[in-house]
């Protein structure tokens, strides 16, 4: 076959997991959470099946629950979207983000990525036919180098896709470091796709900076999240893109041709349940102290914590305990600890390895314990 993307494999989630499976490991590899979302949630889905929702919705999505999308967004970030006609629901962010790049990127644009980035970026990019031109966010504290991002731009940028609190670093942009990137942007025509999936986990008082919150960036975006994340219901595979009317319409064109449509009763649950702004409000305290519990047990190890500001991921520096690469430790972890672990090499084109591997804390406080106590060696 003469494959389009060679350079890829199975995801390494996919690969990790199964490992896991295999070892009988404690899987803090893959994100996402081992314990159930609310019970009032699946009420809701069983209850839009039984009242009759089971054929196709509207094709950006049911109004319901673009309008409640719409709502949040202007009661946290002050913007307001028009539900009508820049709001679409998506299966899930990873559909948003590859919709988004094939509505706007042609053969020969050129998009930036911040490495280290998620894995479904670049690929998405080169089906596109779009270059991939790579920025380094800064070693060790995995901040934007707006001089580096700055000398990436040229007439043929088309986007930059940033993702804030991210995927893998659990690190979370500030005001001014936003700022920064809409001044940046202004002169220019380059379009963000701001990968917003961890929204709701921002720790220690730290404020989700939201491209919504910035008129200038807001003007030129698509915003994705992902409901997965938010209600612990990752295998459900809704999410949204919140852009300007002529993005959007952009977006729809893609979109219909895409998946034309995302699962009706999960639309009418969620519009239903999202009227309450409690359970992502919430978000944050559940998640603080679970990182809290697994970083107390971690620091009695050798292994090194980085800062977790956002996400529901914590890194740890592997120095001090092994001579393996990353994907090897991570591998022998998982094959003689039990605990499966992501290396962050995975989220660099060149495998650039710094001796750090991620662990997912959205698991039952019982899971990470179970994890401690086999990490306890190290
Ligand atoms: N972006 C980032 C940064 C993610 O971590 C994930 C989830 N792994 C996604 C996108 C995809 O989200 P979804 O499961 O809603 O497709
Ligand atoms: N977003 C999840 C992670 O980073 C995994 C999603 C996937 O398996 N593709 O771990």
């Amino acid at each position: 076959v003469r494959t389009k993307l060679p350079s890829v494999g199975t995801t390494i989630f996919t690969v990790m997991s199964a490992l896991a499976v295999e070892k009988n490991a404690v899987n803090l590899g893959q994100g996402f959470p081992d314990f159930d979302c609310d019970p009032k949630l699946l009420q809701a889905v069983t209850a839009a099946m039984a009242a009759g929702h089971n054929q196709y919705p509207p094709m950006p999505g049911i109004l319901p629950l673009r309008e409640a999308i719409a709502a949040k967004i202007e009661a946290l970030y002050g913007h307001r979207y028009d539900a009508g006609s820049e709001i679409t629901i998506t299966a899930g962010a990873t559909q948003a983000i590859i919709t988004a790049i094939l509505a706007v990127v042609r053969a020969g644009d050129e998009v930036i990525v911040l490495e280290p980035c998620y894995d479904s970026y670049t690929p998405n990019i080169e089906l596109a036919g779009g270059t991939v031109v790579r920025v380094p966010l800064t070693p060790g504290t995995f901040r934007p180098d707006f001089d580096k991002i700055a000398q990436a731009i040229t007439p043929r940028t088309r986007a930059i896709i940033i993702n804030t609190p991210h995927n893998p670093s659990a690190t979370v942009w500030t005001e001014s470091e936003m700022r920064r990137l809409e001044q940046l942007l202004a002169p220019t025509d380059v379009l963000v796709i701001s990968d917003e999936v961890y929204e709701h986990m921002v720790y220690d008082g730290a404020a989700h900076q939201s491209a919504a919150r910035f008129p200038g960036l807001a003007a030129r975006s698509f915003i994705v999240s992902s409901f997965g994340k938010t209600y612990h219901v990752t295998g459900w595979k809704v999410g949204y893109v919140a852009a300007p009317a002529p993005l959007s319409a952009e977006f729809r064109k893609v979109h219909q041709f895409n998946v034309f449509t995302v699962n009706t009763p999960m639309q009418h649950a969620l519009a239903s349940y999202m009227v309450d702004p409690a359970p992502y409000l919430e978000l944050p305290a559940f998640y603080q102290r679970k990182r809290d519990l697994f970083a107390e047990g971690l620091a009695k190890t050798r292994l090194k914590l980085l800062p977790s500001t956002g996400t529901y991921f914590q890194c740890v520096d592997i120095r001090e305990v092994s001579d393996l690469g990353e994907a090897e430790f991570s591998q022998w972890l998982t094959r003689e600890l039990g605990v499966a672990a992501i290396p962050l090499s995975a989220f660099y084109a060149d495998g650039f390895d710094q001796r750090v591997v991620r662990f997912c804390f959205a698991k039952k406080d019982e899971t990470l314990r179970s994890a401690l106590d086999r990490l306890a060696r190290l």
